[in-house]
């Protein structure tokens, strides 16, 4: 959901949108691609050619080839949207998060909100008085026409004392940057993911409590609204796996000095461990950040995809020239 970073990535580790519950990932609208292999053959990759190869680029990553071409399946959209924006206290979060979770059965469009927690900027658009206090916000594209976005997700904004509301029309495009500038080049940055089973009581008191600790006010914790069309595509149909998780949960530490390097690496990883017994399983690979603990969690990655792609992995790239990244070792 920023504008700079590539598509190639984001596609063939899944690829997240504010589409994601009306059209599903990135990488179900992947109709087909042309890959350079690690024999330095050139080949095509879609439902008719090279099958194999098509799954594993379907949320396999890097580890197959070096792809020099995707061809996509398009939609309509907009080209105006309504993007709701609203942040409330941190210590309204279960209830804010809650009513979000609720409302999106009674949308007539499949949106996918982001809940995030974080501390407000010392920025002109919040009031100066709210500046670092912490806030819970919720960010969702309408993904039908805006006016009738705009009453749709009226209820979102709607709880009442709000500290600031920056909603509004917009073209797609727009929306799509709608987070450019908070990831400047040359801040810090250290991620985690990892997938949830619910946000019970428990767990969102606990993310609370995170984000009042977090060493750096820049840092964010994620709260990806999953499910829709990106669960009815079956489990092991495509090689990006854990479908049927309802949220993710993305641990962003973004900081600015070098001598805080330590302790934000420290609070994701604090953030992360805490989650885990809350987990329903499965990580998300695009925010890795996890290389360090190896294949136990790549298996939790693909789930019941890892030895396929094991295999496909020993079929195209026997010796692994494609490791670095998220690595799925060839099946011997
Ligand atoms: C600020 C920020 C916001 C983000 N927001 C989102 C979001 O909203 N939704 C989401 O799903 N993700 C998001 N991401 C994660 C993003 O999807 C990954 O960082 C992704 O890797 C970016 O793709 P890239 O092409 O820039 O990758 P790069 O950084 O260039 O490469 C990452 C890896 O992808 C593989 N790769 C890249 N290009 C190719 C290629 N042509 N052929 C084969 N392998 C290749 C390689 O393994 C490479 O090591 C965000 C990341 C950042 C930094």
């Amino acid at each position: 959901m920023v504008t700079r970073t590539g598509i190639a990535g984001l596609t063939l580790s899944g690829g997240l949108g504010w589409l994601r519950r009306k059209h599903g990932l990135s990488v179900d609208n992947l109709i087909g691609a042309e890959v350079v292999t690690a024999s330095g053959d050139v080949v095509r990759a879609s439902a008719g050619e090279n099958e194999d190869l098509f799954w594993a680029l379907r949320g396999g990553g890097g580890n197959f080839g070096v792809v020099t071409s995707f061809e996509y399946r398009l939609h309509p959209v907009g080209p105006e949207v309504h993007l709701c924006f609203v942040l409330y206290p941190a210590e309204r979060a279960g209830e804010v998060l809650g009513a979000c979770a609720e409302h999106l059965d009674r949308l007539a469009e499949p949106a996918a909100p982001l809940g995030v927690l974080g501390h407000v900027p010392e920025a002109d658009e919040f009031p100066a008085d709210a500046h670092g206090d912490p806030y819970v916000a919720l960010l969702c594209v309408y993904p039908g026409d805006a006016g009738e976005g705009e009453s749709a997700l009226a209820p979102l904004r709607g709880m009442g004392g709000e500290i600031a509301d920056l909603s509004g029309r917009m073209p797609f495009v727009e929306a799509q940057g709608a987070l450019d500038e908070d990831y400047p080049d040359g801040l810090r940055y250290y991620w985690k993911s990892i997938n949830l089973g619910g946000l019970s009581d428990a767990v969102v008191d606990e993310l609370v409590a995170r984000n009042d600790a977090a060493p750096s006010s820049h840092s964010t914790i994620d709260v990806w609204f999953q499910g829709g069309a990106m669960a009815e595509v079956g489990e092991t149909e495509t090689a990006f796996a854990n479908r049927g998780s309802p949220y993710l949960l993305g641990v962003e530490g973004n900081w600015e000095d070098a001598a805080d390097d330590d302790a934000n690496v420290e609070w994701v990883r604090g953030t992360f461990a805490a989650m885990r017994p809350h987990s329903d399983g499965g990580v998300y690979l695009n925010f890795p950040g996890f290389q360090e603990e190896g294949e136990e969690l790549m298996r939790a990655g693909y789930g019941p995809n890892y030895e396929r792609l094991a295999r496909v992995k020993a079929e195209y790239d026997p010796e692994n020239l494609f490791r670095l990244n998220p690595n799925v070792a060839p099946a011997s």
